[in-house]
């Protein structure tokens, strides 16, 4: 009899995951997640069958809260929420609780994420996009504009997840305020915080799993707008009962609450940062000197977290996805508005993996 088969983690091919979301998770991550579910802070529960009221449950809302805070460097002046239905719910969310009938919020276009969130506006108020790459299908940042005097906010997405492009430095807005959609490189590198007035990530990218999304507020620029908000969909409710208003999604927080103490571990934002660049540039090298390969996004805006690149002769496009997942690499076909590769290198993924996927490219050798 084989013996392995009780054994699978052991026995199973160690699998690369480049995927763009839902994401990979740090292992340690894995395993104290699938350790809750069978036992939870030795309750004799599972996380899963525990009332979001006992005070296990609210030592979990209230360390992921203060673990958010701490890495980002915010004060009380900020409130950190933990919300459901996805980053796109806060593309409608952001503007019904900031923006005025009649009043302009204004948006940069750097892709699908962007353009979702900008035809939500219309519902509230008046929407002006400054600018777009869209001309050369979103593979720059556009840098090109300036913010209109009578601007509510400004929204920007920090990381286009599609094309592989993010801002390096984020732009001054004057008296506006500033919002990011940070789904997919929220805590990938340090930045001034304290310059946004809101930030919301959907957790499956480089945060946790998905179902719950992440809202980092400043509590002052609420209540301004005059319309009626139902109570689920205002950002106000939700920081009055600590994101416990209804039941949270218990679950996904606790695994991002895991994932934060992990960051925190590796000796925070800066620490990892410091990773992540080592792997973007090992990867952005391989795919500047390989002649099989080229890059798709603008150098100077070239992403830390979604690499793009394609075959420079597309005939060689299907070989190299064969070659990847006969040697276990997963995840690594470039979205369809794109085409080519698309190797997701989140906080999570380790430098060897990279080292990896760098190996095969050089090793690829098309018919
Ligand atoms: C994935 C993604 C979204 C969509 O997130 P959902 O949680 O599925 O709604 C929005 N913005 C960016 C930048 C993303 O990468």
């Amino acid at each position: 009899m084989n013996t392995n088969i009780f054994n699978q983690k052991q026995s199973i091919m160690k699998i690369h995951n480049f995927s763009a979301g839902p994401a990979i998770l740090p292992q340690v991550v894995l395993d104290e997640a699938a350790q809750a579910v069978e036992n939870f802070e030795n309750l004799g529960l599972s996380i899963l069958e525990v009332s979001h009221r006992s005070k296990e449950i609210v030592s979990v809302m209230d360390e992921a809260q203060k673990l958010v805070k701490e890495l980002l460097h915010l004060g009380d002046d900020y409130a950190v929420l933990f919300l459901t239905g996805g980053a796109s719910t806060q593309f409608f969310m952001t503007a019904m609780n900031l923006l005025n009938e009649g009043e302009t919020a204004c948006y940069v276009d750097t892709g699908v994420w962007s353009t979702k969130a900008i035809k939500e506006v219309s519902h509230f108020g008046t929407v002006n996009v400054l600018s777009s790459s869209e001309d050369s299908n979103y593979n720059y940042i556009p840098k090109d504009w300036s913010v209109p005097t009578d601007t509510k906010y400004v929204h920007i997405t920090s990381n286009n997840t599609i094309y592989g492009t993010q801002y390096q430095t984020f732009p001054k807005v004057d008296n506006a305020i500033l919002v990011a959609d940070m789904s997919s490189d929220i805590f990938s590198h340090t930045f001034d915080a304290t310059q946004f007035g809101l930030i919301y990530a959907g957790a499956q990218k480089n945060l946790g799993p998905a179902g719950t999304t992440l809202v980092i507020v400043k509590k002052d620029i609420l209540g301004q707008v005059n319309r009626a908000i139902p109570t689920m969909l205002d950002y106000r409710t939700h920081i009055k009962k600590d994101s416990s208003f209804n039941t949270p999604p218990v679950y996904p927080i606790y695994v991002c609450l895991l994932t934060l103490r992990w960051l925190q571990g590796q000796g925070g934002i800066k620490a990892v940062e410091a990773i992540n660049k080592k792997k973007a540039d090992l990867l952005y090298s391989e795919i500047d000197r390989n002649p099989f390969f080229k890059g798709v996004a603008a150098i100077e805006d070239r992403s830390s977290m979604n690499v793009t690149f394609v075959a420079n002769n597309s005939a060689h496009e299907a070989a190299f996805l064969e070659y990847c997942a006969a040697n276990g690499i997963s995840g690594v076909k470039g979205h369809r508005s794109v085409g080519g590769f698309r190797a997701s290198i989140y906080n999570a993924m380790p430098i060897e993996s990279v080292e990896y996927l760098v190996g095969l490219m050089k090793n690829f050798k098309p018919e």
